[in-house]
């Protein structure tokens, strides 16, 4: 267990849950970081992309994407299904908008993992929005930890990485940055702003007036 340990001990759901945004370059750690949140932080829960990528070893279908064909992805876009929507190191990825909108309806919080462009269309649509940026000590690092996991070929991973600064340079767009140096630190920090996120007083209306009774 990665993280704030015993925060799950006597948690209760915020009245009016978060939209989390989360961006960083490709191997700046999102995927790993957002894993350890999903089961460490109560109630959060991940939204599922629809992406016109292909598959890698060990994704599901409708867990980690819903893999559609280009067709498809166009249908859901036309059909205005989409809440955003971006071209990323030659994919199309996008945002189903009814679970998002369904969560933020019901109070529940809802984290994406999304890049920079469709970060920005996010904001837009909804200000209210807490976003987290991930940063790596540097690019040799992305390039290091791509290879080492090991689902990309060669021209994929410099690809990403010959894109990377392009994300970066979109950081100071973000509420908070998360450095992404030492793998346990990262996990705390990042999961420090969820839950400090879920405490703000105007989402916990009802402990102030639960204490008073
Ligand atoms: P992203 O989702 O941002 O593309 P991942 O979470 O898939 O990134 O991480 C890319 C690779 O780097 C994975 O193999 C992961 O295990 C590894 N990794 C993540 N954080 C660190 C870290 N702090 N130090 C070393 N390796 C890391
Ligand atoms: P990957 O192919 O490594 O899973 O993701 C590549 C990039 O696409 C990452 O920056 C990731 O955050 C981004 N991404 C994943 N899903 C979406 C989405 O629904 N919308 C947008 N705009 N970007 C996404």
């Amino acid at each position: 267990m990665s993280g704030l340990q015993s925060i799950r001990a006597r948690w209760t759901a915020p009245d009016v849950g978060a939209l989390f945004v989360v961006s960083g370059p490709s191997g700046s750690g999102k995927t790993t970081l957002l894993h350890a949140a999903l089961r460490a932080v109560p109630g959060l829960e991940f939204s599922v992309s629809a992406t016109t990528r292909g598959p890698r070893a060990g994704e599901r279908d409708g867990v980690d994407y819903h893999f559609v064909t280009r067709a498809a992805f166009e249908r859901l876009l036309e059909g205005g299904a989409l809440l955003e929507h971006a071209e990323v190191y030659g994919n199309f990825y996008g945002t189903p908008r009814a679970p998002v909108e369904a969560a933020l309806a019901e109070g529940r919080s809802i984290v994406l993992d999304i890049d920079v462009q469709g970060a920005a269309q996010v904001r837009a649509a909804h200000p209210e929005a807490v976003s987290v940026f991930v940063l790596p000590p540097n690019l040799a690092a992305i390039e290091a930890r791509l290879r080492a996991r090991g689902l990309d070929d060669d021209t994929i991973v410099a690809r990403r990485v010959r894109e990377a600064d392009e994300q970066l340079a979109e950081a100071g767009e973000y509420d908070y940055l998360v450095m992404n140096d030492d793998l346990s630190s990262a996990h705390t920090q990042f999961q420090a702003v969820l839950v400090a996120e879920l405490l703000r007083r105007s989402r916990r209306e009802s402990w102030t007036l639960a204490a008073r009774r």
